[in-house]
């Protein structure tokens, strides 16, 4: 393309276009100041607009510019194994962990960090400032937190070519408790390659209610958190030392889990990973269903109503029985146990999908089953195959919580609820137990994209269409961007201001976000690619934002700096406007308006004397020239209104301000 000449007149501010006649020569004498003789110059300006390149961190051979991990990733990695006994009489666990931990940075370590989650239910936790006692996140007023017994490190021998570092002798760490998080002083320098053993005793009194994250009712158990986990070390961040404050439960490394669990003998136990002993725990004629019920696509009751009430649920055995799980390439594991659980199966490509559920919560739950199945086929064709062994949905006084291959949900409710809380923690698997994300900093990175990702479960369950619900909750979200409290998505979890923020920032808007990132800019196949890639990229790895962001561009091949900044990192609101229609001779003039500081395409719609539509789609870009933009568009017939966002599908807030009509 040729370059044109500007002309001055028009590259200069109106002020230094005045002068029209030509200039007089300057009297003899002293140089004139040259303020005086220069035009007026306006101050510096700097593109602060909603097209600016977004300020992303710099990328390196660990985080590349396309998004994906370099070829400089790396992430340590802690393997677990846990021997555990439930007191039900005393309502406490008692354990110990040895826990093999993987120095995989370039760096030399001296301490480092573990999280203690239970110590939020400590009187005077930090989190008990934040959350009412019975608020969902509180339970803090409660005589709880982990009771460390002993605590070990020992250095495991170098690889063979390393040579010369043998393994170590067994030593006391120093530890420092900080609320929910423990510093361990390392008694040797943990060189980069290196693998250090821990060995922790440790016990606590188990929370009737676990700010909603595990807890007790009656004989039923539900337990998560409940074992000292490493934090992680990170090329961001170092150590993540965020407090557990109620909000924002998970980041963690990845392992391998072998754990086994002491129950009483009449309990059924449901947890991470697969059962290692079912000769020992479970009947023959458990063992045998099972079988089938993995071949079979339909629900296969393992234990029923009718065998609790008889005693055949259970083999014949007083005292305790230990249930041995072990999983593989997990950020954690949790369990649950009752001795009243009913346990239905299926299976889906030698996936196991279960339920299990007192006799109480069996009418709606006989379907938990086949709602876990659907879901791990929904998210595994769309998304990402589900590359773990089974699911286990579990019922009890958790409302709504998930673990890896464990979703744990409350009895009550309409089954469409059921199948709402069912299919969002199933959905959990992709975000955050594949894709490693920092929930304890970004909340969407899972709530958000699984918020997004359930809409397509919940539509094909149902076989319904939702989009009118996504309207409601589109501009829902941008409403609440208005409010006094409003804060940008991009808020750390647990520091949002209201109880509404943590709805809107961490499910509804992220939600909406993606499903308008693919329904009105990429269409859904080039999102689906870019979605798809992104899930690929970084499963069993610790994405940052940065890396979401561009990798979505990257395979899209799409600047989107404008819509992160909009939706992510600002409350920016999208109200677009009809502001003037002139009719002329074989065309209508339509000015749009850009009114409020989001920007998004536009889908303009004509309607024509004889009844007749037409929809105009128009690309973001044209907001390049500024907030406003005139539409030229030929018709061949009487135009009788005009509206932008005709049928509510774009994420706007309502003003009014849409639409125009002959006559008026
Ligand atoms: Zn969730």
């Amino acid at each position: 393309m040729r370059l044109v000449l500007l002309s001055l007149a028009v590259a200069l501010p109106l002020a230094a276009q005045t002068p029209a006649t030509p200039p007089t020569p300057a009297p003899p004498g002293p140089p004139r100041p040259a303020a005086t003789v220069a035009r007026e110059l306006r101050a510096p300006v700097a593109d602060t607009g909603i097209f600016a390149p977004l300020a992303l961190p710099t990328p390196d051979n660990i985080r590349r510019a396309s998004g994906a991990p370099g070829s400089g990733y790396w992430q340590q990695r802690a393997d677990y194994q846990i021997k555990a006994t439930l007191d039900t009489a005393a309502k406490r666990l008692t354990g110990t962990v040895t826990l093999r931990y993987t120095n995989n940075s370039p760096d030399t370590l001296t301490r480092v960090w573990l999280q203690l989650d239970q110590n939020l239910f400590r009187k005077g936790s930090v989190g008990a400032y934040l959350n009412a006692q019975e608020s969902r996140f509180g339970g803090a007023d409660f005589d709880g937190g982990f009771e460390i017994a002993s605590f070990t490190a020992r250095l495991e021998a170098a690889a063979r070519r390393a040579g010369t570092a043998a393994a170590g002798a067994a030593q006391p760490v120093k530890t420092r408790v900080d609320d929910t998080m423990m510093e361990a002083t390392l008694p040797f320098a943990l060189a980069p390659g290196r693998v250090v053993v821990f060995q922790i005793a440790y016990a606590f009194n188990i929370p009737e209610h676990g700010a909603d994250r595990m807890g007790r009712d009656g004989s039923l158990y539900e337990l998560a958190q409940w074992y000292p986990r490493m934090a992680v070390y990170d090329d961001v961040h170092g150590w993540n030392t965020l407090q557990y404050l109620g909000q924002g439960e998970f980041y963690l490394e990845y392992g391998d889990f072998e754990y086994e669990v002491t129950v009483p003998a009449g309990y059924i136990v449901a947890g991470t990973g697969v059962l290692q002993n079912p000769l020992e725990v479970l009947t023959a004629t458990q063992r045998a269903r099972l079988a089938q019920a993995v071949k079979s696509d339909t629900s296969i009751a393992i234990i029923t109503a009718a065998e609790l009430a008889d005693g055949s649920a259970r083999p014949k055995q007083a005292g305790t029985l230990t249930w041995r799980f072990k999983a593989q390439q997990v950020r954690d594991v949790a369990w649950a146990a009752s001795p009243e659980y009913q346990w239905d199966a299926s299976g889906w490509e030698g996936i196991v999908a279960q339920a299990y559920y007192r006799p109480a919560a069996a009418a709606r739950w006989q379907e938990a089953a086949r709602m876990s199945r659907f879901s791990i086929k929904e998210y595994s064709d769309r998304w990402l195959k589900y590359p773990y062994p089974q699911i286990s949905a579990v019922e009890g006084p958790v409302s709504g919580m998930e673990y890896p291959m464990v979703a744990m949900e409350a009895g009550g409710g309409s089954r469409e609820a059921l199948f709402g809380v069912v299919t969002h923690e199933i959905g959990h698997m992709w975000y955050p137990m594949i894709v490693g994300s920092d929930e304890r900093r970004y909340a969407w990175m899972d709530e958000g994209f699984n918020t997004f990702i359930n809409i397509y479960s919940e539509e094909g369950y149902f076989q319904r269409d939702d989009s009118r619900r996504r309207r409601g909750e589109g501009s829902f979200a941008l409403m609440a961007d208005q409010a006094p409290t409003a804060q940008p998505i991009m808020t750390y979890a647990n520091r949002y201001r209201t109880d509404n923020n943590l709805g809107v920032l961490a499910y509804v808007k992220p939600g909406m976000a993606l499903y308008a990132l693919r329904h009105k800019v990429l269409g859904p196949e080039v999102f689906d690619e870019a979605f798809r890639e992104y899930t690929r990229r970084w499963a069993f790895k610790h994405p940052q934002p940065a890396d979401f962001f561009r990798s979505m561009e990257d395979v899209s091949g799409r600047d989107l700096d404008w819509f992160w900044r909009g939706w992510f990192f600002t409350t920016a609101a999208l109200d677009q406007a009809v502001e003037s229609v002139t009719p002329g001779k074989g065309e209508v003039t339509v000015v749009l308006r850009n009114a409020g500081s989001m920007v998004m395409p536009v889908e303009l719609t004509l309607t024509f004397a004889d009844g007749s539509t037409r929809l105009l789609k128009y690309p973001v870009e044209i907001w390049y020239k500024g907030d406003r933009y005139t539409a030229v568009i030929p018709v061949d017939k009487a135009v009788t209104g005009v509206a932008v966002n005709a049928d509510g599908t774009m994420p706007e807030l309502p003003r009014g301000n849409n639409s125009w009509k002959a006559g008026n």
